[in-house]
């Protein structure tokens, strides 16, 4: 488990798990506090759909989840996507994001703050954001394609690696330039150093081992009436 330095303070359960823990229901919970049935993840399909939860129910089709909702835990999952947490620590909202190069193209992590400031009248330099452990530069080669896509979303800048012959981008590198675009301040942002695909003993990575199975990152608000 990987605790981020920028959200420790905020003794919110906020967490990337590794393989050994994963995505299962009871590990979540014993690590969180929160209850197995209040653990929310979406139904992710690499879009740039920001859902907001105010009443918990099934899960919806989105790639980011932001609530104001006290003990619930929102979560994604990935192997070798990019995990993202996001916390206002003025107004007490949370978000859980998966971003992928699809939804790293389509913007995803602006759309979420998008979301925080427009719904939520957060302020950006109130939003901390916490990077989780992917596929990075040293190892995501991509297609022109696939860096048209994210370049057009993101611009230039040191996310964009040639070695050999090759295109390399860092999906790390490449949302946190989106953040710094939409006004956050560097000092909000931390980032996880680990590479999925550089660490398989410890990360399950797609790119890798073609896996079905899945670590994620995590949040949640503390329930205010619950003394944990
Ligand atoms: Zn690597």
């Amino acid at each position: 488990m990987i605790i981020p330095e920028n959200l420790k303070a905020s003794g919110l359960p906020a967490f990337f798990t590794n393989r050994n823990e994963g995505i299962e229901p009871g590990g979540l919970s014993h690590i969180s506090g929160i209850p197995e049935e209040a653990i929310y993840m979406p139904i992710q399909r690499h879009t740039d759909l920001v859902f907001v939860l105010e009443e918990f129910c099934c899960p919806e089709v989105a790639d980011a989840v932001v609530t104001a909702r006290k003990g619930v835990l929102l979560g994604v999952r990935v192997a070798d996507c990019l995990p993202i947490l996001v916390y206002d620590r003025k107004r007490e909202i949370v978000a859980a994001v998966h971003a992928g190069w699809r939804g790293t193209a389509k913007g995803i992590l602006g759309k979420t703050i998008k979301v925080m400031t427009d719904r939520f009248s957060s302020g950006v330099d109130d939003i901390l954001i916490a990077f989780g452990p992917s596929i990075r530069g040293c190892c995501y080669d991509v297609n022109g394609d696939v860096l048209s896509a994210v370049e057009a979303a993101t611009g230039d800048g040191d996310y964009i690696l040639w070695r050999g012959g090759k295109v390399y981008i860092d999906l790390v590198f490449a949302n946190r330039i989106q953040a710094l675009s939409m006004g956050l301040p560097d000092e909000n942002l931390w980032m996880a150093g680990e590479c999925t695909y550089c660490l398989p003993e410890r990360f399950f990575s797609y790119r890798c081992s073609k896996t079905e199975k899945r670590q994620g990152g995590f949040i949640g608000l503390k329930d205010g009436n619950v003394n944990r």
